[in-house]
């Protein structure tokens, strides 16, 4: 691996192959439209996809055939602004979006953008990430950061989002009970926002003590280590447990393990809600006759789509969700590799890198 990099002009982390990544020289994006805006970028957190690209050089159909440069959950700092750029300026502290649609698809012009038939997505194949000293996004995509929210805050906006998104979905309502299956970073924060948005009671599932302790000290009023038992004796379990009557309004999975997808749909009452925020394996054994017979909404969640960052911003700068909890340390650029290794061997939370010097 490189270690030179004081001199390097726009320093990034590049993936070339699995577990084959470098720091490479790449050339300052220019501004390629009147609405682009230069940000210098200061914070990155690592996300599982990051980890899985990087271990498997692939997720799904998307391979990265071509070098590509890593992260996508990103703030950074303004540092030049295209002719008709009106809502930030130099100096601005942004929270980054990193998603670009095309604007002009049927999905886009309905509104949700995130189903884009032509997204072009930080850090997917054959899209560049923004581990990068620079990196470029239409103003639009860049959400100002209120002086009391920090640029670290701004790098969880990504996952926040997802996690509003995901929540949004299930149309939870105030006073529901809502279950949130795993207790990583996103399931974390969907436990976070259900509670903003008013849920009565989160109960945070995980097979992880320590992850369920902490999901308890951040914003689940319960926790549930399921058995080695059916997932139908799981969900009677939790609901006697937890006081959840004839069964929770709103069953939401942010782990994608079978298991979990199983419990969840037994977990609800008659007319329940259910989303699939988790991504695991392609295929799994669904108990839809229960579906079926207690009328569920089953519903999916994919990325973020408009007012989701906007939702991000302000439960973080209201003090609803304290997304500061979920940073378990910051390393500098050069060690990006290490923070890696750490997520992946759960050593973290969220581990953050400093964009580079
Ligand atoms: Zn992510
Ligand atoms: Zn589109």
């Amino acid at each position: 691996m490189a270690s030179e990099t004081k001199t390097r002009e726009n320093n990034s982390f590049v993936l070339r192959g699995i577990k084959d990544v470098l720091f490479e020289d790449r050339p300052v994006p220019k501004l390629t439209g009147p609405y682009d805006v230069l940000l210098r970028v200061n914070y990155t957190g690592i996300c599982g996809s990051d980890v899985h690209y990087w271990q498997h050089g692939r997720i799904g159909h998307f391979v990265v055939n071509d070098p590509m440069v890593l992260g996508h959950e990103s703030a950074g700092t303004v540092v030049e602004v295209g002719s008709s750029v009106s809502s930030v300026q130099k100096g601005d502290r942004v929270a980054m979006e990193p998603g670009i649609p095309c604007r002009r698809c049927v999905r886009c012009k309905e509104g949700k953008y995130n189903l884009c038939f032509d997204m072009a997505f930080a850090a997917t194949p054959p899209y560049d990430g923004t581990l990068a000293k620079y990196y470029v996004l239409p103003e639009d995509f860049c959400y100002k950061l209120p002086e009391k929210v920090s640029l670290e805050e701004g790098a969880l906006m990504e996952p926040l989002a997802v996690a509003v998104h995901i929540t949004k979905q299930s149309g939870l309502k105030q006073g529901d009970t809502c279950v949130v299956f795993g207790a990583g970073p996103v399931g974390l924060l969907c436990c976070a926002v259900a509670k903003a948005f008013g849920a009565k009671k989160v109960v945070a599932v995980d097979i992880n003590r320590e992850r369920l302790d902490f999901a308890m000290s951040f914003a689940a009023d319960a926790a549930f280590e399921p058995g080695r038992v059916s997932a139908a004796e799981n969900a009677q379990n939790l609901i006697k447990h937890n006081d959840l009557g004839r069964g929770a309004d709103v069953a939401i999975d942010a782990s994608g393990a079978e298991p979990s997808v199983q419990t969840a749909i037994h977990v609800l009452r008659m007319g329940g809600s259910y989303v699939q925020g988790g991504m695991g394996r392609d295929e799994i054994t669904f108990p839809i006759m229960a579906a079926c017979t207690k009328e569920l909404t089953v519903k999916g969640s994919f990325r973020y789509g408009s007012g989701d960052y906007e939702t991000a911003v302000n439960l973080v700068s209201s003090g609803k969700v304290d997304v500061k909890k979920l940073i378990s340390r910051k390393v500098s650029f050069e060690d990006a590799e290490k923070a890696f290794e750490d997520v992946k061997n759960g050593k973290a939370i969220k581990v953050l890198i400093e964009g580079p010097k």
